[in-house]
């Protein structure tokens, strides 16, 4: 491991390592495995009808999913292109690039503080978008999917895209003055768990229910890891009177 980073080191410059190794690990952790759950549908059409937390007839057409490829495409393209302008006019790269890899300890205490900041970051952004205003102008098109695909993940408003989506996961690590493969680690790690809450099946003990049940009754689970949710008891249904 220690062998092949210094490689890297040795052979790019901290600007191609940090866009090419974030492009790589977007297409590695996030379309990937999104492909790869959408897929399922179509290849093994029995076994997906079973584990779909969702009925038949709720799911997204074929139309809905190829109109949900475009928009995360744009997405995508919209977060490399910042992320690209903003290498170029800091010069430097924004997150820590060394010829040693991260203690465990380090790297430890930066993962766990990045998801506590990401569950506030997201989970107070989310619950904003579901304000009356930014509902209805922004927010209302990641929820056109009422029984979610996991590409729908990142089907949304350029501006939740950046704000809700893509910030709340660069931040912290930048923050906390993380090294380039925490960051990764983290980047990784968030991509193929929303790609995961989003997919729509009930694998790795349902770890999908929350966020499913988000997109069918829209005001619970806000959150990302729960905490929140469980803070301020949005994780149940709020009667309606
Ligand atoms: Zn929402
Ligand atoms: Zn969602």
């Amino acid at each position: 491991m220690e062998q092949l980073w210094s490689h890297i080191i040795s052979s790019y410059s901290p600007f191609q390592i940090e866009f090419i190794g974030t492009l790589l690990v977007q297409i590695l952790s996030f379309w990937i495995p999104s492909i790869c759950y959408i897929s399922l549908d179509y290849l093994f059409p029995c076994f997906s009808q079973h584990h779909k937390l969702q009925s038949a007839p709720k799911q997204p057409t074929r139309k809905d999913i190829e109109q949900c490829l475009k928009v995360v495409l744009q997405n995508q393209l919209l977060t490399s292109a910042l992320h690209l302008s903003l290498l170029l006019q800091q010069g430097t790269p924004g997150y820590r690039i060394t010829l040693t890899l991260p203690p465990l300890a380090e790297l430890t205490r930066d993962i766990t503080l990045s998801l506590l900041l990401r569950e506030a970051l997201f989970y107070y952004s989310h619950r904003l978008l579901h304000s009356r205003y930014l509902y209805s102008r922004i927010h209302k098109q990641h929820h056109r999917f009422t029984a979610p695909i996991a590409l729908a993940a990142q089907y949304a408003h350029p501006l939740e895209q950046v704000f809700a989506n893509a910030l709340p996961i660069s931040l912290p690590p930048q923050l906390l003055g993380s090294h380039i493969v925490t960051f990764w680690l983290f980047l990784g790690y968030e991509l193929l768990n929303t790609a995961t809450v989003h997919s729509g099946y009930d694998f790795l003990g349902g770890k999908a229910r929350m966020h499913d049940a988000h997109h069918e009754k829209f005001n619970l689970n806000y959150g990302s890891i729960g905490l929140l949710d469980w803070a301020h008891g949005t994780d149940r249904l709020r009667k309606r009177d």
